[in-house]
């Protein structure tokens, strides 16, 4: 028989979990706070506990999939935690993360984060390439990592609680970045005589080639060398971007969207053209730390 579990939170992605779990035949017990989702997953072979504490109570696994950190404190506030393996599959900021783990080991717990990387159609459907960022406890990790694994896959980033969702939300953060400059090439041609349809095709295989981005830059990060084998230094890549910015303004575009990464350039030129200008982009990451 397949090892048995309790699952708080029937939201979207709850109970595309959920249904994982059952359809692979592990025993699962699952508390929404609106009891009416409990019943849709119980007609499909959920055990549906009055309460969140009665859930808890059913099973030493449970996973907690809820809104944002709050919620999860709010269903858990003044429930028996002792023995308990958690695992807190909520969004959150790695503070967060940080703070619920030692809340949790406080109760008596050992305590599991994650980040999911997934939608919940993503759920279940492994050629979607959908996982799950897991941090904290190795020993939870390891003892249930056969059923974590069953509606995605799991990858465990380290000890350091915080660090599912650091992971998960720096890897959502270039999504974004990259969103952006999508969103700024399709509001260049927009009412051009150049089809959405048209341009899909060559962004998508522009993007796929500047991805060497992702490893030149992790290399030089590392290396601390910005100017060695640079081919777009930053001195023609700033005068460049004068062209990006008035092409924006003759098609009416704002350029909201780029010029702050075009700021950013500046500055690091600005800062010491003679030592800066041969570099590539990767110096002006330093000036994002505060
Ligand atoms: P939903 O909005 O569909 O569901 C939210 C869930 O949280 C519901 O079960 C809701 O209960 C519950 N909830 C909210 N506030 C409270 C509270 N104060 N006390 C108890 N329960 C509460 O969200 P999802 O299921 O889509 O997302 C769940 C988590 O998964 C989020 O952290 C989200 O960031 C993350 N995630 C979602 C993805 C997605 O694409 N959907 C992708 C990756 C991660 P009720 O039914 O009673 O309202």
């Amino acid at each position: 028989p397949q090892s048995s579990l309790t699952l708080l939170g029937l939201g979207d992605m709850g109970t595309a979990l959920a249904r994982t779990w059952l359809a692979a035949g592990h025993p699962l017990t699952v508390w929404n706070r609106t009891p009416a989702k409990a019943g849709v997953l119980a007609a499909e072979g959920a055990v549906a506990a009055p309460s969140a504490a009665a859930a808890v109570a059913a099973n030493r696994l449970v996973v907690v999939c809820l809104l944002d950190d709050a919620s999860v404190g709010a269903a858990l506030d003044g429930i028996d935690l002792a023995g308990k393996d958690l695992v807190n599959l909520t969004t959150g900021t790695p503070a967060e993360a940080r703070a619920r783990a030692v809340w949790a080991e406080e109760r008596g717990a050992r305590y599991l984060d994650g980040g999911i990387m997934a939608t919940p159609t993503m759920i279940g459907v492994p050629e979607t390439g959908g996982y799950v960022f897991h941090s904290g406890s190795r020993a939870l990790f390891d003892a249930h990592r056969a059923v974590l694994e069953v509606p995605a896959g799991a990858r465990f980033v380290g000890e350091n609680p915080g660090h599912a969702a650091l992971h998960d939300v720096a890897l959502l953060s270039a999504m974004w970045g990259m969103f952006a400059g999508i969103s700024h090439a399709y509001a260049l041609t927009e009412g051009e005589d150049i089809a959405p349809k048209d341009l899909a095709p060559l962004l998508s295989e522009w993007l796929g080639a500047m991805g060497f981005f992702v490893g030149n830059a992790a290399e030089r990060l590392t290396s601390g060398d910005f100017t060695s084998g640079v081919v777009s230094n930053l001195a023609m890549q700033v005068a460049g971007s004068g062209t990006m910015l008035r092409t924006a303004e003759e098609q009416g575009v704002s350029t909201e969207l780029v010029s702050p990464y075009v700021d950013l350039l500046r500055r690091r030129l600005a800062a010491d053209p003679a030592a800066h200008g041969g570099e590539d982009t990767t110096g002006a990451i330093l000036l994002l730390k505060r």
